[in-house]
């Protein structure tokens, strides 16, 4: 076996879940074989995601295989799926139209081992991670057009028109949930999903009104996109900065404030049932049993998005607070394994902008006035952070 990855973190999941599989199968599941539900995947002319669906647990190898110039066979990475079968609901083979990878097929595929193959374009880093609740396999894959730079997507950012302008971040904002997926339901019907667009929604006109930045937003409408889709967005835009807004919930209505998490690892048992939450884990799986340990040693944005986490909060709680809020909790800065931060190649952060479950907090969610106040904590937020980089009043500078 050969995992060749750029971050330890995704080395060490991916022999976590290799060494930790079959204690799990015995745990739970008994011996009966996985079954590699689904392939999804995105694409970009330089990078492509693709998640491996399996209804359970199971051992998986990852590898790189070189081309032959001789027999024109492409340089492939292949995933060995132990004990695993392919639905049928699975493509033998799909040709992806743009991206590092040509091809995604079913190879081999014996009685213990369904081994699926990645033909590339091109020479490629990649890494692989793993999430669980429904357990998938995630594989990251750029396209190294221009020597080591171009993995992080330049090429892709433009932009700025004019050929001295600078290039004027780009920030990618991500209302939680949506579509099929309402998120936490206040009392009085309020949903998640439809708060969290309208704040993003304001953030990105307040943003945009000072033309200092540029911004995304992963949906725009009541739809649903898949938590390994967000990360993607950002990734393949060259985003420079990720920011997830959400709405809390807990089963005691009195718990209120704003709280502000970056990716880490925790035992802390209030972060984990957050995180399992925005996680889309199955209730009866919050319990924390089967959670991934990831190695953040190696995450390069780790100090810049506890930085960036810590600037936000203030940013809310002093907006908030400064219009009359003044009882506004500040439950402050925490780390959790949120997956949706999960493979970001920016600073990236999950903003919980109030509790939809607590009755007074879900009165003001749901008043365009309060959407505002928080959306203008959020962009104060992300100019402060740019600010303190250097990376705001380009324009102004020049
Ligand atoms: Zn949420």
């Amino acid at each position: 076996m050969r995992i060749r990855t750029r971050l330890g973190l995704y080395l060490l999941v991916g022999l976590f879940s290799v060494w930790a599989g079959p204690s799990r199968a015995q745990a739970g599941q008994g011996r009966k074989d996985a079954s590699l539900e689904k392939v999804r995947y995105w694409c970009s002319g330089q990078y492509t995601r693709v998640v491996f669906d399996l209804d359970r647990n199971a051992e998986y190898y990852v590898g790189k295989l070189q081309g032959d110039p001789r027999t024109k066979r492409p340089a492939r990475i292949y995933v060995d799926l132990q004990n695993t079968l392919p639905s049928k609901g699975v493509a033998v083979k799909t040709d992806l139209a743009e991206g590092p990878v040509r091809t995604i097929r079913s190879g081999r595929h014996d009685r213990h081992t369904t081994r699926m193959v990645l033909d590339l374009r091109h020479a490629e880093d990649y890494n692989v991670f793993q999430l669980e609740g429904p357990f998938r396999i995630v594989l990251d894959l750029w396209w190294k057009k221009g020597g080591k730079g171009s993995r992080k997507g330049q090429d892709a950012r433009g932009g700025a028109s004019g050929a001295h302008r600078p290039r004027l971040p780009l920030i990618v904002l991500d209302p939680g949930h949506g579509g099929r997926d309402p998120g936490a339901i206040g009392k009085r019907g309020l949903k998640e999903k439809d708060v969290a667009l309208r704040i993003a929604r304001y953030v990105k006109n307040i943003l945009e009104r000072q033309k200092q930045v540029r911004v995304i937003l992963t949906r725009d409408r009541d739809e649903f996109i898949p938590l390994e889709r967000r990360a993607w967005i950002a990734n393949s835009k060259g985003a420079d900065l990720f920011v997830s807004i959400h709405a809390n919930a807990h089963p005691n209505r009195k718990a209120r404030g704003v709280e502000t998490y970056y990716l880490d690892n925790t035992t802390d048992r209030a972060a984990m049932r957050v995180a399992a939450m925005e996680n889309d884990t199955p209730a009866k799986r919050r319990d924390g049993l089967n959670w991934i340990l990831i190695d953040l040693r190696c995450n390069a944005n780790a100090l810049e998005s506890n930085d960036l986490a810590y600037t936000m909060q203030k940013a809310v709680i002093g907006k908030v607070r400064k219009a009359g809020y003044k009882d506004t909790r500040d439950l402050g800065v925490k780390g959790g394994l949120f997956y949706v931060l999960i493979g970001a190649h920016m600073p990236s952060i999950l903003v919980e902008t109030a509790f939809i479950t607590n009755p007074a907090e879900e009165k003001r969610l749901g008043s365009r006035a309060y959407q505002k106040l928080v959306a203008e904590g959020v962009a104060l937020g992300i100019k402060n952070y740019l600010r303190q980089h250097g990376r705001y009043d380009l324009l102004a500078k020049q």
